[in-house]
């Protein structure tokens, strides 16, 4: 009962459901855009929630970050994040992970996950993240804000044709990150982005035909615009590259 007024979606059905149910998402970064999607994805019951974030949390966190309250600050994010994604739902599995992740770490993490939600703003986090999801044919789903503005990026690895983020974002554009801990974010501009987020996790896991996966949406609250872009394979992409010849080479096996 409890996830009734879902289930009757059409094209998500208790099929749909039961997909959530197996599912096991990698969550790294617990800033804006993941407390926000972290909310939706427990409460819609994904089994199995995989949080990862080192920081705690900071005063100047709160106004964006409704995972947390005034007495957690100080607090271990994903910690707090636990108690409080459990407390929505107790149905569902969230597991911990406090630290920063070494090498070997995230790659166990994205291997045992369905699909990953990136909503660090740790660059080369990000590229990492990207090139173990191309390996691995793992799902992707990365956000990220900026002033009042944001943007989301999904990818499909199953499909070997896929784009990755590395095709849109070359890894030797990426020296100056801006980044919200440092040039400022409108609260609610996460929220929009974190949402778009979660329904592009929940889309892809229950596999239902939805608009995001090879897709850039932008969202600017100063027009009030989402536009979507759909991104194209960079055939000299260093990260998606070698999987492709890799797939045509096994695709002329079979
Ligand atoms: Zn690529």
């Amino acid at each position: 009962m409890r996830y009734l007024r879902q289930s009757v979606l059409p094209g998500w059905g208790a099929g749909g459901q039961a997909r959530l149910t197996r599912s096991r998402v990698l969550l790294v970064g617990l800033g804006g855009l993941g407390s926000i999607a972290s909310l939706y994805l427990a409460a819609a019951g994904i089994g199995t929630l995989v949080i990862n974030d080192f920081d705690t949390v900071d005063e100047t966190n709160l106004h964006r970050q409704l995972l947390y309250g005034e007495r957690d600050v100080g607090q271990s994010k994903t910690e707090v994040a636990r108690t409080r994604l459990l407390a929505l739902n107790s149905g569902i599995r969230v597991e911990a992970l406090p630290q920063r992740l070494t090498a070997p770490e995230l790659e166990d993490e994205v291997r045992r996950a369905d699909l990953v939600l990136d909503t660090t703003d740790h660059y080369p986090t990000r590229y990492d993240i990207n090139r173990l999801c191309v390996r691995h044919r793992r799902r992707l789903v990365g956000g990220s804000c900026i002033g009042y503005g944001g943007q989301l990026l999904a990818f499909d690895f199953r499909q070997v044709s896929a784009p990755c983020y590395a095709c849109l974002y070359p890894e030797e554009m990426a020296e100056d990150p801006m980044r919200c801990g440092t040039n400022g974010v409108s609260g609610p501009v996460t929220g929009v982005l974190g949402s778009l987020a979660a329904q592009a996790v929940l889309d892809l896991l229950i596999d239902r035909d939805s608009p995001w996966p090879g897709f850039l949406w932008r969202w600017d609250a100063r027009t009030g615009g989402l536009r979507a872009g759909r991104l194209s394979r960079d055939p000299a992409c260093p990260v998606c590259r070698t999987v492709g010849s890799r797939a045509r080479v096994e695709g002329s096996r079979a």
